[in-house]
């Protein structure tokens, strides 16, 4: 039987492959010219990590974790997202260390059991930034601008910044109490999701997409009305910050994230060409969350990027030179490929991607085999070249040209180019 991908999981591909690598380059040269450092860890962690952090009541954690026991009976998880894996490790390893702030970004995959869809899966990655150590909602600002840099790096237009402030720990009680009460008098119309959220997570009744309860919940309250005079202070920091930063952004009062241990500020990109799964990136400030993880009391921020749904936005924008240009060598006969081993290593050694058959085939079904494989040009060597030391340059993305080149001249002819 042939064993096939999971459901929800998919392989990345050639030719694919290649938009990622420059997706993924460009996230590294805007976030390390902000001084982040990349911070790996690991897929399996504690269950624990994920249920303390993101919370029991999410749908992430409720819902969606993979989780199992391992040889010795203990409890752990793959890892759903990536913020509570860099505070673990920032608990660990620089929390202490001295230095006010800290920056680290991650790329990696993530894994939720939903339900897949067009831009949802169960296996995906993301790759995400976090800063330890500023309350300063300048700092959120200059972090959302950093997202706002790489979609303008890789030509992505069509998203919108939206914001919300949520409240901290002393504003937030209140306005979650008035939202139960809100929702109380409208149990009828809600579905059963958003009836058992009343009690333990009334925020995540403003994200529900079915459409009676988006109508029952129209006229809610506000978390922005609730906030106390600091989370206020914050809130407009920040929109001056993004002003002068010139990032346009949207104030989105129904703007709750999935993870409970967002405060202040919540912010999400939105792209009106991705359908029902439009959410780009998202992010925002967790200051409790260092400490509630066993840390010293520290206030971050961050964000999320969702790489299959940026990536599906921007293949198009994929600047062709980011390829590296290809060379196919079609050498007939044995002693025509051993000539042409070393010319061809020099090349690859200078940059091209080179590559020689030795099936002994045809030049006819040699040539296919550069069509298929996009090779920009073909050098043909047969018995009569060798003999006046030449070599046959075919041009083949445009004209098909052909030239003559002399062998001890290639690697010249290739870098004039
Ligand atoms: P979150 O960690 O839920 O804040 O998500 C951050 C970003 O990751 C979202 O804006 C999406 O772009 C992406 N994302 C979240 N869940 C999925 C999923 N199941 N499949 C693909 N992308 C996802």
């Amino acid at each position: 039987m042939k064993i096939t991908t999971l459901k929800g999981m998919h392989d990345i591909k050639p030719p694919e492959i290649a938009v990622w690598h420059w997706v993924e380059k460009t996230i590294r040269e805007v976030l390390e010219g902000a001084f982040f450092s990349e911070l790996r860890t690991p897929v399996v962690e504690e269950e624990a990590l994920f249920t303390r952090s993101i919370g029991n009541a999410t749908e992430i954690v409720e819902k969606e974790l993979y989780h199992f026991t391992d040889r010795k009976g203990r409890k752990l998880a793959l890892r759903p997202e990536g913020t509570a894996s860099i505070v673990r490790s920032f608990n660990e390893h620089f929390a202490t260390a001295g230095g006010k702030t800290h920056r680290f970004y991650y790329l990696g995959p993530m894994f939720r059991y939903e339900r897949p869809q067009q831009g949802r899966y169960r296996q995906f990655y993301q790759m995400g930034a976090e800063v330890f150590g500023s309350k300063d909602p300048r700092t959120d600002a200059e972090l959302i601008f950093l997202a706002h840099e790489i979609f303008k790096r890789l030509k992505l237009t069509t998203t919108e910044l939206q914001i919300n402030s949520l409240g901290c720990k002393t504003c937030r009680p209140n306005f979650r109490e008035t939202l139960s009460q809100f929702l109380s008098s409208r149990i009828q119309s809600l579905c059963a999701d958003c009836q058992r959220r009343i009690q333990k997570n009334p925020l995540r009744a403003l994200d529900c997409k079915i459409p009676t309860c988006i109508e029952a919940t129209a006229g809610a309250p506000s978390s922005l009305d609730h906030l106390c005079s600091d989370c206020q202070t914050h809130f407009e920091g920040l929109q001056q910050r993004l002003t002068l930063l010139k990032v346009p952004y949207r104030i989105h009062a129904r703007l709750v994230r999935g993870l409970d241990y967002y405060e202040r500020t919540a912010f999400e990109f939105v792209n009106t060409q991705l359908g029902a799964q439009n959410a780009v990136a998202g992010g925002g400030r967790y200051d409790d969350l260092v400490h509630d993880l066993g840390g010293p009391s520290t206030p971050a921020v961050g964000f999320a990027i969702g790489m299959e749904r940026l990536v599906s936005l921007v293949s198009g924008y994929y600047p062709v030179e980011e390829r590296r240009k290809k060379i196919f060598f079609a050498c007939l006969g044995s002693e025509a490929q051993t000539r042409m081993i070393p010319h061809m290593m020099e090349l690859r050694n200078l940059g091209w991607a080179t590559l020689m058959s030795y099936e002994n085939e045809s030049l006819k079904s040699m040539l296919r085999q550069a069509d298929r494989l996009e090779v920009d040009y073909t050098v043909i060597v047969g018995e009569e070249e060798i003999r006046q030391g030449l070599a046959q340059v075919k041009e083949m993305k445009t004209t098909g040209g052909q030239s003559s080149v002399g062998l001890a001249d290639l690697a010249g002819y290739f870098l004039r180019l």
